[in-house]
């Protein structure tokens, strides 16, 4: 998968883009990240990537112009990149979203900075907005980086063996609740022990322990995600035979 990062602030993305999961996805060639400076497709002599709104009011709004030729240039031979802004106004990002991301063979990333981008821009060459949540950030940076982050782990090849994606908290393995509490050495710690049906063996067991521990972590932190678990007859009746009662709202019976 190719991702190119359109930025004013190309250094931004040097360290994040060098280190742990996403640097050895580049270094195996299973993806292919190039961040564009936005200046250099500035055509005037002072290199303006931006300018003063029409209609007066506070801030600098992102030009139009650098931002069409950087979007083609960054397309390159490719006629199948989705070219996404980064925006507090965009469709919030969530597990969902970026599995459909990661369908795709390039993005491109465009991050605003000030007020944000000419509106014909936006309608003229954005395919997707894109908001990392209810907040307000100096710039598209940093949520360029949440978005590739959460979409590289889901490439097939990404996560090293044993460390899978699939089972994580909002994915299909948790059915899109939270993830079941996990334990590692030492057996006690701070007075406190682990569960003893993980040092049991018995599989089925662990198994049993950690979908109620999920659900009942998901019905106390999240209750609103339980509404759209997909649960099975048999897990349902699992539930009620520990006394665990689903917020009624639209989840499905057996
Ligand atoms: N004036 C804009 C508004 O009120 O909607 C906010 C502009 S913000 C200060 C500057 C840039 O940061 C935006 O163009 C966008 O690229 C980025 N940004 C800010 N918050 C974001 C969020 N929650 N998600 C994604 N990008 C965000």
């Amino acid at each position: 998968m190719r991702f190119d990062i359109l930025t004013i602030f190309p250094d931004f993305f040097v360290s994040p883009l060098g280190a742990g999961m996403i640097r050895r996805a580049v270094q195996d060639g299973l993806v292919v990240i190039q961040t564009h400076n936005i200046r250099d497709y500035a055509t005037d002599k002072h290199a303006m990537t931006d300018d003063r709104p029409f209609g007066g009011g506070e801030g600098m709004v992102m030009k139009p112009e650098p931002l069409a030729a950087a979007v083609e240039q960054a397309r390159g031979n490719g006629g199948d990149a989705r070219v996404v802004l980064l925006t507090p106004q965009g469709r919030t990002l969530n597990q969902r979203l970026a599995e459909e991301l990661a369908g795709e063979k390039q993005l491109i990333l465009v991050c605003g900075r000030y007020e944000g981008v000419d509106e014909r821009f936006r309608a003229a060459y954005v395919d997707l907005e894109v908001s990392i949540g209810d907040y307000v950030l100096t710039g598209g940076e940093p949520a360029a980086l949440v978005l590739l982050d959460s979409v590289i782990r889901l490439l097939p090849g990404v996560l090293g063996c044993g460390d899978s994606a699939e089972n994580d908290t909002f994915s299909r393995g948790s059915r899109g609740g939270l993830k079941y509490p996990q334990y590692t050495r030492p057996r006690i710690f701070a007075g406190r022990e682990v569960p003893d049906v993980l040092l049991s063996g018995d599989h089925a067991a662990i198994e049993r322990w950690r979908f109620l521990a999920a659900v009942r972590r998901t019905i106390s932190r999240r209750p609103e995600l339980v509404a759209a678990m997909e649960l099975t007859p048999a897990e349902l009746k699992l539930l009620r035979e520990n006394g665990i009662s689903l917020p009624s709202a639209g989840v499905g019976g057996d």
